[in-house]
Parts: C-alpha cells; structure tokens; sequence
C-alpha cells in the first residue's frame, strides 16, 4: 500500500508526531493537531496538495536508514547504533542537576553551547499555553533554558519549528526525542539552510510518548479535576523526581515510577515499533543511569555519536559543565534493558504487520532479525501473536479516519 501523504501515515498510525511534516511542507497546508488519544498528528488540507513528497522525506514515522560504520557493524553497534565514547555523570551546576529528568546533562550541554560555543539558543519542548499541552520553544537564555528542563511524557513536536534554526543569525542546538533527532537528520539532508544552522543535536533516551489521555486519566485517577490543574510537570527537582500539578493552588504530587506505570499503557502503537529508543541519530544522546544510585541526585549516562558530539561532550567537561567517567556499552544495556528487549523484539512484531499486509514503517541498516535471532520461544510467540491480537483488538485492520483541517 503506497503512503502518498503524511495524512495516510498518521491514519494507519505511522506517524510519530516529531512536527517536522508541517516544517517541511513549503505551502503550509500541512497543520499539526494534537488528537486526544493518539498524540500530535498532522492534519493536510485538502485540494493544493503539490505532490512534491518532502512531508514523506522528512518523515522519521514511515522508516529509517542508518548506514554502517567503515570496517563494519559490532554487537554494540547493532543494539544501540553509532557510538564514539559512553559517560556517566552530571551537571557540576547543582541547579541544572536538580532540575534535570536524570543528571541534567542535555541543559548543561546545552548552556555550553550557547555560552561556550557560541550557539544562539536552543530548540526544543517546553510547557504549553494550557496545562496540559507542549509547545515548542526557542530558549536564549540560561533563565529559559532552565524552565524547559526536565522530561515531559506527552506529545510534543518540537521538529514544527525547523524554521527558527534556519533563520537564526548563528548555529542552535537541537534537543529532542529519537524520532525527533532523526526528523532532523532527513530534513537536513533536503535543506541546506537547516544542515548549516543546526549546529548540533541531543537526543534524549526515550520508550515512548504516551497522549495527552493518558496524563488526563492520570490526574483524575488522582482524585482531581483536569480543567483545575494548572504547571503539570512530569518530573525533575531530585532524582527520578515526582510527576506534580498544582488543583486549585494545592500541590498535587505522586511518585516519577507510579506516574509512568500508570501512563505508559497510553504510548501509541508506532512507539511499540520504534527502533530506536537511544537516538542513534543525534550527535549526542542522554538517558536516565538507572542502574546507578546516587541519594536521590540524578545521573546521566552520555553517548557521543559522532565526532561533533564528543568535540562538545569533551569540551563541556574541560569547561566545567559536566562531571563525567568514561563507562562502556555494558552499562547502557545495564540501565536500560527495556530498550533493548523493545528492539529484540520488532522484527517480530513487523512481521505481524506484514501477515496482516497493513502499511508498517521500513527500517534498514538495524539488524533487527540478528537481534531477534537468541530470543526464547516465548518471547517470539509474544511479540507475534501478541502485535496480531492488538492489531485485531485495537482496530488497527482499517485506517483511522483523522478530519481534514
Ligand atoms: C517521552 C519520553 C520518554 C522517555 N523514556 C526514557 C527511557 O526509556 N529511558 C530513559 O533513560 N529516559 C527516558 N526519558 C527521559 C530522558 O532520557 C531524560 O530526559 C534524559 O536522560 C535527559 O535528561 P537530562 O537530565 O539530561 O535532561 P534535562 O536537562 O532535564 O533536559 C531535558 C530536555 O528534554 C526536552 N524535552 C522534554 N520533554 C520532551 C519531549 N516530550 N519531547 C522532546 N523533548 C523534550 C526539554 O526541552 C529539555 O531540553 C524519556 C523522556 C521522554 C520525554
Ligand atoms: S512522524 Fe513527524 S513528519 Fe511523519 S507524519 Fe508524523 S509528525 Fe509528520
Ligand atoms: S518511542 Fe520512538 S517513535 Fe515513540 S516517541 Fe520515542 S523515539 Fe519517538
């Protein structure tokens, strides 16, 4: 089945909800919705649509390609992707660490951009106009930068406003999820402007972005009222951090881990068949060193991917933005075993879509079947059998009528 526009990608769920369609798109008729329960979805009008496809080419939701390194693929390589140097640590400023999600290390890298590197601001998700939507914002100041720090699990395109890197005077970095580091890679490889402004991308670790039900649901699970919370965070201020809203002028607070229990079973069905949960196209990738603990201060683990990536990696800790070891490829499977069971796991799981002949996204240069190969019976009955019956359950045999804009 041929995916002609970002419209048929969103209705057989394919799409990831990065923004970067509605960048690319040069006649603007492509606008982004956040739907309910589902995530930030694009919406084409109808009509003038030109054909021209660079909503396809930008795409991260419909696949990715990754091209291999000189000399060949090692074990490393095919679970987490390029990877220069591994680094555990934190922000040596302690107002950064405590406000981070894990060690605050995507704003300290971030800081050093700006007041090191010359970089005029930074790209990337902050709180929205209601309590509980995103925005995308442009951060210039360390004041700002430090009130868009800290993870928020619900649907944020900060791809959207490819257009401020572009037109801004100097280089930005670019922060964002996996999918959206890899919307940055192929929308570079089309806009010369962006290619030569973005002067460097973070990606964080990511399992999945639950819809904005999902957070919903969470607080009126709580006992409280949607339409009464307002400053929603999800969590940051101490290690993992709690999820917050403040009802009515109260504080409303549970743990990080009972917030993600809870929102986790609202992540969409394209999160499920993503590949890359690291950012294995970013210059730099941070998550969460959960194998670690440290009294209730967060630590980062810090992947450089590329020679960019450790050029600024390095120079923020010659610089005093960040305290980091060197650690290895163990302790990202370590921290993160869910990551890579999730992508164990996909070529089953595509495999479900193919019986099915439903559209699904195309992933080369991953080694999927050779990660799949070791896994037990049991767990490749799981991942077929268990895609097949969500796909029967969850209605995903027809497409998903989304209305125009
Ligand atoms: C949807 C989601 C899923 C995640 N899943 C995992 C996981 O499986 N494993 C893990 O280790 N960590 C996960 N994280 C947390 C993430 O890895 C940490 O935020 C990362 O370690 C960065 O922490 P930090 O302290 O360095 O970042 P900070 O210094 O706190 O900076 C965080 C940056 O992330 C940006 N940001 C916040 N929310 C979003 C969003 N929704 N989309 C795009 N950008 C955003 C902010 O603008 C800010 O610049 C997830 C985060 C999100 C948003
Ligand atoms: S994944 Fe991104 S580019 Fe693709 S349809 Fe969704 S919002 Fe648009
Ligand atoms: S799981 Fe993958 S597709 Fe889903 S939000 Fe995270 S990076 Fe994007």
């Amino acid at each position: 089945m041929r995916l002609k526009t970002v419209r048929d990608v969103a209705e057989w769920r394919l799409c990831a909800g990065c923004g970067a369609c509605a960048y690319a798109c040069r006649d603007k008729l492509v606008s982004l919705k956040d739907v309910f329960d589902d995530g930030i979805r694009p919406f084409v009008a109808e009509g003038d649509c030109r054909d021209c496809t660079d909503c396809l080419q930008v795409c991260p939701g419909i696949g990715l390609s990754r091209s291999l390194p000189q000399g060949g693929a090692n074990g490393a390589f095919e679970k987490w992707g390029p990877i220069l140097s591994v680094w555990e640590g934190y922000a040596i400023d302690e107002e950064v660490r405590f406000r981070g999600s894990s060690g605050g290390a995507a704003t300290a890298i971030a800081l050093y951009c700006m007041e090191e590197l010359g970089f005029v601001g930074v790209l990337h998700t902050g709180a929205g106009d209601t309590a509980l939507s995103n925005k995308t914002h442009y951060s210039a100041s360390r004041e700002e930068l430090l009130a868009r720090a800290g993870s928020r699990y619900s649907p944020a395109s900060p791809c959207d406003s490819f257009g401020l890197i572009e037109s801004a005077e100097r280089p930005s970095l670019f922060i964002g999820k996996p999918c959206d580091a890899a919307a940055l890679r192929k929308a570079a490889g089309i806009r010369p402007a962006l290619k030569e402004k973005a002067g460097a991308s973070v990606a964080l670790f990511c399992a999945g972005t639950p819809s904005t039900k999902g957070t919903a649901e969470l607080i009126n699970s709580l006992g409280a009222e949607v339409a009464d919370a307002r400053e929603i965070r999800y969590r940051g201020r101490g290690w993992p951090g709690v999820f917050s809203a403040r009802i009515k002028g109260a504080p409303l607070e549970v743990s990080y881990r009972e917030a993600w229990s809870f929102l986790q079973k609202y992540r969409p069905y394209r999160c499920h068949l993503c590949p890359d949960g690291t950012g294995e196209f970013a210059d730099i990738s941070c998550g969460d060193a959960w194998h670690r603990e440290d009294g209730g201060m967060g630590r980062s683990i810090v992947l450089a991917r590329t020679m960019r990536g450790q050029e600024i990696v390095e120079g923020a800790i010659r610089a005093g933005y960040l305290k980091l070891e060197r650690s290895n490829e163990g302790a990202i499977a370590a921290a993160q075993p869910n990551l890579l069971e999730k992508k164990s796991a996909l070529w089953g799981r595509l495999l479900a879509f193919r019986v099915f002949t439903l559209p699904s996204p195309a992933f080369n240069g991953f080694f999927l079947r050779r990660l799949w190969k070791p896994l037990g019976t049991k767990e490749k009955v799981r991942a077929v059998l268990g895609t097949a019956r969500r796909i029967v359950r969850r209605g995903y045999l027809k497409r998903k009528s989304f209305i125009s804009a």
